[in-house]
């Protein structure tokens, strides 16, 4: 990358807070997780971050503000206060944040709130737009952004774009429900790297993209519009070393010898959450009652410190949550508390980072149970401040944290009695095996740590891009397009090898619908009749189809990947020493299948068998191929046999069967000076690697290929063939033309030289 390439951090906040005072504004960096990580990036050279800074700015002053903020290198988005209501708190906290947390009933699929998404998203990109060059990387944050990346990508497409959501993504079932999802995944898909925290949040993704958009896909790269697009795994940590070494300070250590004094030998249960229905704290407190009501022997034993962090709370659900909380707590404490113990301990405020660190420090069990969480940071702040080793974490398996820390108790948040008897274990468990469980949760959340995160994802960024600009080069562009007519041209003994399904034509859900149309016969009829070429046709169909559809051009025929052979003005003949007598075994199993799933059938050749699922309900396919898969392993093996997983079909033949094979049969004491050859699947992929390294091999519909060069689909194939042959036609009609006019000139030159001797001679 050059020097001066900038990299660009979007989020919808800035890592900034104003407030006003005296009329004037006062800037005051945040100190998040997030801001810390990212500033060794936006506080870099000419890099930059932008986002709305927080307040509604009056337009005469946010030239003032821009100003401010750009000694920081940030960028404003100034939002009204509307757009913020509508946008924000309506679409990305009422639709999107609802349904990824799986509380759909919650979600509140206004029309207005989706007009105002796509408003705001698009006043990011204006921004971005301003301040962005080719070369630059840009790394968009977040479900309030979903649309930024192909807003971007449609004004800039040569830029790199990296996108992160730090929500969970729900399973496709949840997601389709949502109204405008087409258009999210679409915008998300301008991106060239999308990472989540977890593995199931890439499943979830991946399984969206291939029904909600016409992509391609091998394994988590996506191919769409001609762009590679991975999807992976990020889990974000946290700024580690920061609360490792709050722990050392005086105050902290002041506020945790208060605390524990305060709590004498009491074991201490430490809760910390944003006010939110994703965060299960309802169903904590029931724990504990449970807890209370089951086991008496821990009263004046144990104490919860819930500590909930105001938020949304003008949002109805969230006021009736605070609610719930607050009577839920009253209960409880009115029900268990003594004279001198109280077992809930409810604080609805902030705190200081510093006080924070000394509940953690000091809490005997820090008990962390969402319904839902992208992460959970609380989760990783009370792992990294435990610096004895010692203390226990119970976390729900939906935090996307229960991934990595799984020395954790871990618990189903909807368990009530599950999370009790955690809450009982972690009470009674013994240092050892708490020290065991905390080192080893310690050095996950030290390694993984915030900065890490950015350089993998940065690290990854570059190497998609990379990945990106190695496939584009294979790409059969004019140039290589001239080289190979130029080749052509200049050749007179040319073989063509042309794969026909996916090829020459596009593929069919009926197979049998997929027969020539006229402007493929006029093209093969046009390469053929030019006595240097040989054109073979060379297809997994079966011979009797090639021969209905070509048998009366000038071509050469190989059916059903090389078990049948028909070389020009011959019969068809069959590779020797073949046997067919394994097909009724392997066909009994397929058809147990097929009659367990609509819409797949069985095709049979001489020498193969053929389970298409291009009409399975989408995964069942999948699923049902690798069961046959299984099935059939020692099969495969017993009888000689290989299986190949194609387009939508998985094919069993004779080991001996084989496109390359057959390829090479063709060249046997041939040495053409011009081979081209074109295939779409696995199978050709054989014919690609057999060939000779200056033999021009295209891949179609996709560049990840033995071959040198690829095309996107059949109609470009088409178009190159055509090429070929009105290249050569012109170059002949241009040689005839040259040579017409030098003889027309040679004709010319006596008269011409008569006319100069005469106007000489007339002197
Ligand atoms: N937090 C805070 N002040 C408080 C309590 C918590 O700043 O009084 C911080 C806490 O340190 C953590 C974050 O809020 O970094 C909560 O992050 P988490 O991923 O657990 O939940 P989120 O609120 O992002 O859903």
């Amino acid at each position: 990358m050059s020097a001066r390439n900038k990299t660009i951090i979007i989020s919808n906040r800035l890592p900034v807070k104003i407030t006003e005072q005296n009329g004037e504004y006062i800037l005051r960096p945040s100190e998040g997780g997030l801001a810390t990580g990212l500033g060794s990036v936006y506080k870099d050279g000419n890099n930059i971050w932008i986002g709305w800074p927080g307040i509604e700015v009056p337009p005469e002053r946010q030239k003032e503000v821009t100003r401010k903020l750009a000694g920081l290198n940030l960028i404003p988005v100034f939002l009204t206060n509307e757009e913020i209501n509508l946008y924000y708190e309506g679409f990305s906290n009422e639709v999107l944040w609802p349904v990824f947390h799986y509380l759909v009933t919650y979600a509140n699929f206004d029309q207005t709130y989706w007009d105002f998404y796509q408003l705001v998203n698009d006043k990011f990109s204006e921004v971005v737009i301003q301040h962005i060059k080719d070369g630059d990387t840009i790394w968009v944050q977040d479900y309030q952004l979903l649309l930024l990346p192909c807003r971007i990508r449609t004004e800039r497409p040569g830029v790199t774009i990296g996108f992160f959501q730090h929500i969970p993504f729900p399973s496709y079932e949840i997601f389709r429900l949502i109204p405008w999802r087409e258009e999210l995944i679409k915008g998300m898909l301008g991106a060239d790297l999308l990472g989540f925290h977890t593995f199931d949040d890439v499943r979830h993704f991946l399984s969206a993209v291939s029904r909600l958009s016409s992509s391609k896909m091998d394994d988590n790269v996506i191919i769409y519009k001609n762009r590679h697009i991975v999807v992976e795994a990020f889990p974000m940590g946290i700024d580690y070393d920061k609360f490792e070494g709050l722990t050392q300070h005086a105050k902290v250590a002041r506020y945790a010898t208060a605390f524990k004094e305060s709590q004498k030998d009491l074991k201490i249960i430490l809760t910390i959450d944003r006010l939110d229905y994703s965060k299960g704290i309802i169903q904590r407190l029931q724990a504990l009652e449970l807890l209370l009501q089951l086991h008496p022997k821990y009263i004046e034993q144990a104490v919860l410190y819930m500590i909930v962090v105001p938020s949304r709370d003008t949002v109805p659900q969230y006021r009736e949550l605070r609610d719930r909380i607050d009577q839920l707590v009253g209960n409880i404490n009115s029900r268990f508390r003594t004279m001198n113990w109280v077992p809930v301990h409810y604080f609805y405020k902030s705190f200081s980072v510093e006080f924070l660190s000394a509940l953690y420090s000091s809490s005997d069990i820090c008990l962390v149970t969402p319904m839902r969480d992208g992460m959970n940071l609380v989760s990783k702040e009370y792992v990294a401040s435990r610096t004895n080793n010692d203390g226990v974490l119970i976390l729900s398996e939906m935090a996307g944290a229960s991934k990595e820390l799984n020395d954790a108790l871990i618990v189903n948040p909807n368990n009530i009695g599950e999370i009790m008897r955690a809450i009982v274990q972690a009470i009674d468990m013994p240092l050892e095996e708490q020290t065991a469980r905390m080192s080893s949760m310690r050095h996950i959340v030290k390694k993984f740590n915030i900065n890490l995160w950015v350089k993998n994802f940065m690290d990854k960024l570059l190497e998609v891009k990379q990945l990106q600009q190695s496939m584009l080069t294979k790409y059969v562009a004019q140039s290589i397009k001239d080289q190979i007519s130029k080749a052509y041209v200049a050749t007179n003994d040319r073989y063509i090898f042309l794969d026909y399904d996916g090829t020459l034509v596009g593929f069919q859900g009926d197979i049998d619908k997929a027969s020539p149309d006229q402007e493929l016969y006029d093209i093969i009829a046009r390469l053929s009749d030019d006595p240097a070429n040989r054109v073979i046709i060379i297809s997994g169909r079966r011979y009797e189809t090639l021969e209905k559809w070509f048998g009366h051009l000038n071509l050469d025929m190989i059916a059903e990947h090389g078990a049948w052979q028909k070389q020009l003005n011959e019969e068809w003949k069959s590779l020797p020493l073949l046997t067919d007598k394994w097909k009724q075994d392997v066909k009994t199993v397929l058809d147990t299948y097929t009659d367990r799933t609509p819409g797949s059938f069985v095709e049979e050749k001489s020498y193969s068998l053929v389970w298409h699922y291009r009409k399975v309900e989408k995964g069942l396919g999948e699923l049902r191929a690798s069961e046959i898969v299984n099935h059939l392993r020692m099969v495969i093996a017993d009888k000689g046999l290989q299986m190949m997983d194609g387009n939508k079909v998985i094919e069993f033949k004779n080991i001996e069967v084989n496109k390359g094979k057959a390829a090479l049969n063709w060249l046997h004491n041939n040495n053409p000076d011009f081979i081209l050859a074109l295939g779409d699947d696995h199978t050709d992929e054989d014919i690609f690697k057999a060939l000779p390294e200056d033999a021009y091999t295209i891949k179609v519909g996709s560049n990840i290929s033995s071959a040198r060069y690829y095309l996107r689909d059949y109609k470009e194939v088409r178009e190159l063939l055509k090429t070929l042959t009105t290249y050569q036609e012109k170059t002949q009609a241009n040689q005839e033309r040259i040579q017409n006019r030098s003889a027309a000139r040679r004709a010319e030159k006596p008269s011409l030289l008569r006319r100069i001797y005469r106007a000489l001679t007339a002197r």
